[in-house]
């Protein structure tokens, strides 16, 4: 059996996970699927996937399943619960975990489904929603070479830049690498332009003159205009940032390692969530500064 052949199965059909088994099934694979709320399966039944009762019985049916759900214990509940994949799964099937989540929880889970012979790579994606429905989203990977090999087909569908980061693990610590980066950036972004309206420049003529120098960035130059038209809607929430930062928190933790900055994002986020404003796009973080500073960027 060739690996392009080899049966797949898919858990968790949110934003993300609609998106990539379109393409999966688009690409021609076989897959069968299983979402907590039932009628999301509908539309990706109708597109030749094969729904399921339970994540057991996708794993029954499939040599690769792949995971993309909330946060670390509804990974665990689909991999390790009651009716999970490890019930399902034979000695040699490949567990492939794309969701964002703790990479010690990961290294565990893996532990577990390695006792059972089953191996798992951890492959957390950037790119969004749009990335996701696109298939053009940047795949990190930790765990074992052969195992991502087995993995590239299905992976090439999905995504654009798929990255061999190091051993199980490390995928979620380089997604939350880019997490830090991504908010440290943004607050840059929100910070600046806040001195630009204090300062009464004019913030689109600031914002021109400085995104194709030094100080650019993929935050400045996207959400630098949607925060100047005051326009909040998510390319990517602020509850998953927040999710996200908390899990960056929790890992430099556990390693006695300061971040100061993210811990700082991670507070002005929370004020953000107690405004009621945690469906709001990441770029609302200037709205945490405007409320300090007194003023309103743009408009
Ligand atoms: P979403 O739209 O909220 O979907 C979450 C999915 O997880 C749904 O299918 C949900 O099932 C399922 N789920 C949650 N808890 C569960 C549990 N305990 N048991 C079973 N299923 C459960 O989220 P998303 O945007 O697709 O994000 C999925 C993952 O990708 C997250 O880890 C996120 O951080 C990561 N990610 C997201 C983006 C983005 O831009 N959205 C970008 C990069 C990475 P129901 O349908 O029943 O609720």
């Amino acid at each position: 059996m060739t690996a392009q052949s080899e049966p797949l199965g898919f858990i968790g059909l949110g934003i993300m996970g609609r998106g990539m088994v379109g393409n999966l099934l688009g690409a021609g694979f076989p897959v069968s699927v299983w979402n907590r709320t039932a009628e999301r399966m509908t539309t990706l039944a109708g597109a030749g996937a094969v729904p399921c009762a339970n994540p057991a019985e996708v794993a029954t049916r499939s040599r690769i399943v792949f995971t993309c759900v909330s946060d670390t214990p509804d990974v665990e509940a689909v991999i390790l619960g009651d009716h999970g994949v490890i019930e399902g799964a034979a000695e040699g099937t490949l567990v492939v975990d794309m969701s964002t989540i703790s990479p010690r929880a990961t290294r565990d889970m893996a532990e577990r489904l390695g006792a059972r012979g089953v191996q798992m790579l951890d492959a957390p994606v950037s790119g969004g929603s749009e990335g996701a429905a696109k298939g053009t989203l940047s795949i990190m990977v930790g765990g074992d070479a052969g195992q991502l090999e087995r993995a590239m087909p299905a992976f090439r569908a999905m995504g654009k830049t798929i990255t061999h980061v190091g051993p199980i693990g490390s995928g979620q610590t380089v997604k939350l690498v880019n997490q830090i980066v991504v908010v440290l950036n943004m607050l840059a972004a929100a910070e600046g332009l806040l001195f630009a309206q204090a300062a009464g420049v004019d913030v689109r003529k600031a914002l021109e003159a400085i995104t194709g120098g030094a100080a650019g960035s993929w935050m400045l130059a996207n959400r630098g205009p949607q925060v100047i038209a005051r326009d909040w809607r998510p390319g990517f929430m602020v509850d998953l940032q927040q999710k996200d930062l908390r899990l960056a928190l929790e890992a430099a933790d556990e390693m006695g390692v300061p971040l100061l900055g993210t811990g700082t994002v991670f507070q002005l986020y929370r004020t953000l969530q107690r405004a009621g404003l945690g469906k709001e796009g990441n770029h609302a973080l200037a709205k945490a500064l405007e409320k300090l500073a007194g003023l309103e960027i743009g408009g």
